[in-house]
């Protein structure tokens, strides 16, 4: 079967965006209003030892991304999925009926990753990573181009008009037949 057809559960939703965009804090209060499942890419990755080390430069694991997918395939094909992550260009195509990539004007998310701890190189690079939609680029050269949405997460109030419309874009979503 293709795309919506096998998903019982719902439809699966891609969060996407540089880091500190508000993935996880947006992807949390929408799995809360929609009962979809939340998984952290991130998370997993540690949990299940889906990497291959520690990359000392990019201060992070190095992400294996045939373990992940592999380890995500019936869960997203059963459906009902939110992906909360700051890549996109490895899963599989058929696994999304929406991508949303997060955005944030850039010298709010340098205070936001100040405050995270990152410095030097980790935060240049990621504010250079926002400054040029690294994220948008990657979703809409991975993704159909109907699917793929770019929300502003500048403010609480951003993140409360996203949760909601998302909200409502799942509670009218079908599987297709
Ligand atoms: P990500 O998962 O994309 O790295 P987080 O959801 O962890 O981002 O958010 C990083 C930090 O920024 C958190 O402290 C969060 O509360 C804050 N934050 C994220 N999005 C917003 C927003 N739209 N408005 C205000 N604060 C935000
Ligand atoms: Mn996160």
């Amino acid at each position: 079967a293709q795309n919506g057809s096998v998903r019982k559960r719902g439809p699966n939703i891609l969060v996407t965006g540089t880091p500190g965009t508000g993935k996880t804090t947006t992807s949390s209060a929408l799995a809360e209003a929609t009962q979809l499942r939340h998984i952290i890419i991130g998370d997993l990755v540690k949990e299940k030892n889906l990497h291959d080390g520690w990359d000392d430069e990019l201060d992070c694991y190095v992400i294996n991304e045939d373990l992940v997918c592999d380890e995500l395939e019936d869960l997203m094909e059963e459906g009902g999925n939110i992906v909360d992550y700051h890549g996109c260009d490895f899963f599989p195509e058929r696994w999304f009926d929406r991508v949303v990539v997060l955005q944030t004007d850039n010298t709010v998310l340098y205070d936001r990753l100040s405050r995270r701890g990152y410095t030097g190189s980790k935060l240049s690079n990621n504010i250079e990573c926002e400054i040029f939609q690294v994220l948008l680029q990657e979703a809409k050269e991975s993704y159909p181009e109907d699917i793929v949405v770019a929300l502003k997460s500048d403010t609480i109030e951003d993140i409360s008009r996203n949760v909601a419309s998302l909200t409502d874009w799942v509670g009218s979503w079908h599987p297709a037949s």
